[in-house]
C-alpha cells in the first residue's frame, strides 16, 4: 500500500500497536506497521509453503514498514525487496542516512536467515513525474552518490548486484567489472 490506512478492527490494532524501536522516526521510511504487514506477509508465505513448496512470496520492505519486524521472524520462502526511498535524494541528510540504516538491517537479516534481499531503486524518478507533467526533466544522475553506495554493497552484498545494474543503465558502453 501507498499509505497506512490499514484495517482498523480491534485484532488488527493490536498488532499495529505493538511497539517498535523505529516506530516514531521522523523519516519517511521506519517501523510502524512493520509487525503488523510482516505478520500478514508471514500467513501469506505459510498458505504458499503448502501450496507451492518451490515457490516465494516477494515483498517490499516499504515506507511505515522499511524495517525488519521485532519478536518474530520471516518464513525462510520470503524474500524481502527493499524500498530505498532516499537513494536518489543523497542531500536527504538524516533521511538519507536512515535508509540506510534500515537496509543494513535488511542486510543483516538477510545474512543470518540466507534468504534473497533485492532493492528497490526507484527508476521511475525523475521520469515518471515528468511524463505524467508532460516535460522533459533532467535525468537523474548522482555519480558521486553511486560510487558511494556501491562501496556500501560490501556491507550489504545483496546490493552489489542491482548498482551494477543501474550504472549500466546510465553508461551501458562501459565495462564494470
Ligand atoms: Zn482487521
Amino acid at each position: 500500500m501507498d499509505n497506512s490506512s490499514f484495517c482498523r478492527c480491534e485484532r488488527c490494532q493490536k498488532i499495529i500497536k505493538q511497539p517498535h524501536p523505529q516506530a516514531d522516526m521522523p523519516f519517511y521510511s521506519k517501523g510502524t506497521d512493520s509487525n503488523y504487514f510482516f505478520t500478514f506477509v508471514n500467513e501469506v508465505a505459510k498458505h504458499v509453503k503448502q501450496t507451492n513448496p518451490d515457490k516465494r512470496v516477494v515483498t517490499l520492505a516499504y515506507m511505515s514498514h522499511a524495517y525488519p519486524p521485532v519478536g518474530f521472524k520471516l518464513e525462510s520462502n520470503v524474500a524481502v525487496q527493499f524500498c530505498f526511498a532516499s537513494n536518489r535524494a543523497p542531500y536527504a541528510g538524516a533521511g538519507y542516512e536512515n535508509d540506510l540504516a534500515a537496509l543494513k538491517a535488511w542486510a543483516d537479516e538477510a545474512k543470518e536467515s540466507q534468504r534473497p534481499l533485492y532493492l528497490w531503486l526507484y527508476y521511475t524518478f525523475p521520469v515518471e513525474t515528468a511524463n505524467n507533467g508532460k516535460y522533459h526533466c533532467f535525468p537523474g544522475f548522482f555519480a558521486h552518490t553511486v560510487a558511494d553506495q556501491f562501496n556500501s554493497s560490501t556491507s550489504t552484498a545483496t546490493a552489489a548486484c542491482s548498482t551494477v545494474v543501474t550504472a549500466r543503465r546510465w553508461s551501458p558502453m562501459s565495462p564494470i567489472n
